[in-house]
């Protein structure tokens, strides 16, 4: 698979107009609302990572076929949470689903930060790792910027790596890796064959991790970007301007319909667990989205869960089988 970071002519020139584009990776919703009843189009996050893991899976076999290679993630957990745990599990069940090798440590809670350092200096000097995860968040007592900064910028798959984020904001700089979700809302843009070249884009959020390197890579393709922070006084009327709306800024249901222009696509981001007492567990995920409301004025839409979420292993893993290459392409003589 060639999930480029940067959006080049010949991806350009494949983008056509939303209306000719319903492809079977969207299915309808008919929302309502007080005033409307949308036919917006569902992006089926679940269906298109299945579609990007069966990629990876496929440029897996020809890389053990001919190199003998086998991509590998190492993913470092200290502590016992177990919303932490399960996604160190999902992650190490991704990786065997595409054939790589996955390697893990689990350190306890009382792991000291040198103890941490080693593991990752180990991993940064093993040539059957391509891709270094450490589990966020770190115990307080460690200094989770200094663990971050030890990975190898070769290993980064998170693309938290600064000069990997410098690379991206900069023209003419490719960087190693992307950050997983922002890429994620990114390749379900794409793949949905919604074109983004002088679109609009407003991003709602401005994390390091999601909200930041969204607006970088609308930009990179052509977008023109506005970033919504808590500080912006007047959020909801710049959102309505949007073509594209990226919301990303942890608030259960803030972007509601009045956000929304008539025919805007929407990616959220969110995950915000709610109470729900008519629920076995008491409670639901939400996103950072009024679905229902957003839904009644959008043209394409992503829902929570199954939207964002499954691209975000998805993207890990393909960062995983870029490092792999890379470390591939430094060891054939130029
Ligand atoms: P974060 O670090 O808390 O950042 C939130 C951002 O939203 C900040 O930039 C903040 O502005 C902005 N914000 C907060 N309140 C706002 C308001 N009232 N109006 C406008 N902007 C506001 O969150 P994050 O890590 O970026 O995550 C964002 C959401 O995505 C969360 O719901 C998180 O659970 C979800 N998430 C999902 C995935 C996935 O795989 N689907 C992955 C990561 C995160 P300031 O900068 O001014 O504080």
């Amino acid at each position: 698979m060639a999930l480029s970071h940067r959006h080049n002519a010949s991806q350009r020139s494949k983008h056509v107009s939303h209306q000719r584009h319903r492809q079977s990776l969207s299915v309808r919703v008919n929302a309502c609302s007080s005033s409307a009843i949308s036919t917006a189009q569902i992006i089926d996050g679940k269906k298109i990572a299945e579609e990007i893991r069966k990629e990876i899976a496929a440029e897996v076999q020809k890389l053990k076929a001919e190199h003998g290679m086998t991509p590998g993630l190492a993913v470092v957990l200290v502590g016992e949470r177990k919303d932490s745990q399960t996604y160190v599990a999902s992650k190490k069940k991704g990786c065997a689903e595409v054939g790589f090798e996955s390697f893990g440590t689990d350190l306890p809670e009382t792991a000291t930060e040198e103890m941490v350092l080693k593991v990752v200096q180990e991993y940064n000097s093993n040539p059957n790792v391509h891709g270094i995860l450490v589990q966020l968040p770190l115990p307080k007592h460690i200094n989770e910027r200094r663990i971050l900064d030890a990975v190898s910028i070769e290993k980064d798959v998170d693309g938290f790596h600064p000069t990997n984020i410098g690379c991206l904001g900069m023209r003419g700089r490719e960087p190693l890796f992307v950050p997983c979700t922002p890429m994620g809302c990114i390749e379900l843009l794409e793949r949905s064959k919604i074109l983004i070249a002088g679109k609009r884009a407003v991003v709602v959020g401005r994390s390091n991790i999601v909200g930041l390197p969204a607006s970088m890579l609308l930009q990179n393709r052509d977008a023109t970007v506005t970033v919504v922070h808590s500080r912006t006084p007047n959020g909801a009327e710049i959102c309505r301007e949007a073509d594209i709306v990226i919301a990303a800024c942890g608030q259960a249901e803030m972007v509601t319909g009045d956000w929304i222009k008539h025919g805007a696509v929407v990616i959220d981001v969110g995950i915000n667990a709610v109470n729900d007492p008519s629920t076995k567990k008491g409670y639901r995920l939400v996103g950072d989205v009024k679905f229902s409301e957003a839904a009644a004025k959008a043209s394409y839409i992503t829902p929570v869960p199954g939207g964002v979420g499954p691209m975000t292993i998805a993207m890990l893993l393909n960062n995983t089988l870029r490092g792999a290459k890379h470390a591939l392409a430094s060891k054939i003589p130029k």
